[in-house]
């Protein structure tokens, strides 16, 4: 059964239960917990066929405890004022664990995107952010959006050149959004950002043995038995990073459909033949699932649903397997089903920690686009000259030779991407150390969502508290 609370109000809950374990202030959290700014808009765009269809679009800051605001665009149809104002919340919330300086936003533009073609989405997103230029909705110090469902580095790319084209002159517009093609002022690794960081936190997860006891696991990735819901961008890339962490893929599913096999599915392949056939179904030697909620319920040990909210409900939840949840999703558990699963020693990995490594290479772009340069392009071939000279100095104080390859494999400097990744790691593994020692603190009383709620609010009442009040 769906839940009866709206998507916000689940968000508020789950708030309100953490809040508890608190001693702030009532209004204090109060404060914390309002939505700040919604923008309604509603605009019309032409169809290629001449015809004139009208739009309803958001956007919702939640927090300006830090700014600039953060926060992904989505394109689809159930985007409304709840969703969005719901996931602004949890940007705000993901923001604080991750120790990323911004509140939380999120944007949603109600349309299917398949309905339209690419010179009609790029008018649209064109004028949606005109839209949010007219309001001071966006810029690099107030508002910077991101991808979310149904949207990525193209539409990026465009709202990049829109608020430049409208900026004349301002040296820091590349950093008005982030998840931009690199050619645009973009960071390598921000498309695999979130997909990554999934796989960091599934991994940390999975280390903690007494956890994985009362999971009944073994502790580690290794061998793993995995299911993926959702395909794009995080489900795809937390796939493709699990898989080569030593987990075993036995389920992927898509909306048309999933592929069951025990004894492991390709990630890459996978997609290949869906491209090549149009459908997930019939992959070679393994099993079809329809509807494609079942594949929620097959065996596993983990289950990562990585497309949209409560795709886990009272309905199905008492089928469900998997003994661990990583939520790439946000949203995917509902409430009811959450206090159903957790009754059953089940593992929930909240969303608000698992998929913030999306947020956090977007916080590294932004300070790159705010610096003007590439991460990694003043040390590199230094710290590639120090290591050189330190290796000679172990060459020559032990009379053995390193091999050129060797030579050059032991002496790489960082790239771009290397900081990127590593940062990405660095941020993850204490975002989940941190909520894990506050879930520990409280005696195992909470789960790691209410106790990923306590350290965000903690922070963000730190942050207001330190701000005073304005006048
Ligand atoms: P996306 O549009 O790239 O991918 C979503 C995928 O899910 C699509 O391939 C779609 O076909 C598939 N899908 C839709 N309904 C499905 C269903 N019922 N069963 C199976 N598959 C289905 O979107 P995304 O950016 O990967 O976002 C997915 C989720 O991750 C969203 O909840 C989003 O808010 C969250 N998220 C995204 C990011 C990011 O950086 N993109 C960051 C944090 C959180």
């Amino acid at each position: 059964m769906a839940s009866r609370y709206s998507f916000l109000r689940q968000v508020n809950k789950a708030f309100d239960r953490a809040a508890e374990y608190t001693d702030h202030d009532p209004q204090l959290l109060k404060q914390i917990k309002a939505v700040n700014s919604v923008y309604h808009i509603t605009f019309p765009v032409m169809r290629d066929d001449g015809s004139i269809e009208v739009l309803q679009a958001w956007r919702a800051e939640h927090s300006h405890h830090k700014l600039p605001t953060k926060g992904g665009i989505r394109y689809s149809m159930a985007v409304n004022e709840d969703e969005v104002t719901a996931l602004a919340a949890l940007m705000s919330y993901k923001c604080a664990i991750v120790d990323v300086p911004f509140g939380g936003a999120k944007g949603g533009i109600k349309i299917a995107r398949h309905k339209y073609s690419v010179g009609e989405l790029e008018r649209i997103t064109r004028r949606y952010t005109f839209e949010l230029i007219k309001k001071n909705f966006i810029g690099p110090g107030t508002d910077v959006p991101a991808p979310d469902f149904g949207t990525g580095s193209a539409e990026m790319a465009w709202i990049a050149d829109t608020y430049t084209q409208m900026s004349a002159g301002e040296l820091n517009s590349l950093a008005c959004v982030t998840a931009k093609p690199v050619s645009q002022g973009g960071i390598r690794g921000r498309t695999e950002a979130t997909g990554r960081g999934v796989y960091f936190g599934v991994r940390e997860a999975c280390a903690v043995a007494d956890d994985m006891k009362g999971a009944g696991l073994t502790p580690g990735l290794e061998g793993k038995r995995v299911v993926v819901q959702g395909l794009g961008n995080v489900g795809y890339h937390a796939a493709k990073f699990l898989q080569e962490g030593g987990a075993v893929l036995v389920g992927l599913a898509e909306y048309e459909g999933a592929v069951y096999d025990p004894g492991g599915l390709d990630v890459d392949r996978v997609v290949a033949h869906r491209k090549a056939t149009g459908t997930i179904l019939d992959y070679p030697g393994a099993t079809n699932v329809v509807p494609v909620k079942r594949a929620l319920e097959l065996e596993c040990d983990i289950l990562i649903p990585a497309a949209l909210e409560n795709q886990i409900d009272t309905e199905n939840a008492g089928r469900i397997q998997a003994r661990v949840i990583g939520e790439a999703a946000n949203g995917p558990v509902t409430p009811e089903a959450e206090e159903e699963l957790v009754g059953r020693g089940v593992l929930i990995v909240p969303d608000l920690l698992l998929n913030a490594g999306g947020v956090t290479v977007s916080y590294f772009e932004w300070v790159k686009n705010l610096s003007h340069v590439r991460f990694g392009r003043m040390q590199k071939r230094f710290e590639q000259g120090a290591y050189r000279r330190i290796l000679a100095g172990v060459e020559h104080l032990t009379d053995k030779h390193f091999s050129e390859p060797e030579l050059r494999d032991f002496a790489r400097g960082a790239s771009e991407e290397d900081l990127v990744n590593s940062g990405l790691e660095e941020t993850m593994v204490l975002a989940y150390d941190q909520v894990r020692l506050v879930r520990d603190r409280l005696g195992g009383e909470v789960d790691l969502r209410t106790a990923a709620f306590i350290n965000a609010i903690d922070k963000i009442a730190a942050a207001y508290e330190h701000l005073g009040i304005f006048p």
